[in-house]
């Protein structure tokens, strides 16, 4: 069962104001992340500050990205309904929930098996059909390709050239680039050899990893 109480829903009605004044505008964006009980995807423990605009720890090193970042994301994908999604970086599978809840239909891809068993679950229980994936976000879903839009939670170093190979010709990918801060891009897929790239300010992620990484 979802336990969403009274507080839980005063404390998020407060968290979609507080992200609409520091610059989110899309609605349905902010509808999103006012429906989503976002301390069902936390340890019990961190109840109490599930709502505040923080990223939050989830175990093996990794974090929840903090809603506004979230948003920000979510809103830079510009998604029309029953657009086809590819997400690297479940984690929590917060995010992937936000895809979900605006129609998107979503794979998403972690590298870290307990986060991707318990992200499968969590979704589950709450009806999301997300297609959850083990294994290398740098590789996507080759099979399941092509893909209108590929949103990346993690900081990555470079453009991953297969992931731009799944994309729809018109299609984009939201990356955050960089090492220790990133910057936010939207790379957009002119033509098979050609890239729009625009910057979106600065971010701070965990790391895209590769296999040999920890
Ligand atoms: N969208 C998540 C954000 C989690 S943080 C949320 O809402 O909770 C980013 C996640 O990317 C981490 O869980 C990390 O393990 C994962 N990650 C890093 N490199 C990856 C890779 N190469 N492939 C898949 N997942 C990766």
């Amino acid at each position: 069962m979802i336990a969403d109480s009274f507080k839980h829903k005063g404390l998020r009605k407060a968290l979609v104001e507080e992200i609409g004044r520091k610059g989110i505008t899309d609605k349905a964006v902010l509808d999103a992340i006012g429906a989503i009980p976002r301390h069902i995807f936390l340890d019990s423990s961190l109840d109490n500050i599930a709502y505040q605009d923080k990223a939050l720890p989830i175990g093996c090193d990794q974090t929840i990205s903090q809603p506004f970042t979230v948003a920000f994301q979510t809103q830079l994908l510009d998604l029309k309904p029953n657009e086809k999604v590819l997400e690297i970086g479940t984690g929590s599978g917060y995010q992937t929930s936000v895809l979900c809840e605006m129609k998107a239909r979503v794979f998403t891809i972690e590298r870290h098996k307990p986060l991707y068993v318990r992200a499968k679950s969590v979704l589950q229980l709450m009806k999301y059909n997300a297609k959850c994936y083990f294994g290398d976000g740098y590789k996507g879903l080759p099979s399941y390709a092509p893909f209108d839009k590929i949103i990346i939670t993690c900081g990555a170093k470079s453009i991953p050239s297969d992931l731009v190979a799944q994309l729809k010709i018109g299609g984009f990918l939201i990356i955050p680039i960089g090492e220790q801060t990133q910057e936010m891009y939207r790379i957009t897929k002119k033509t098979d050899s050609e890239l729009i790239k625009e910057k979106f300010g600065d971010f701070k992620f965990v790391p895209m990893l590769n296999n040999k990484e920890s």
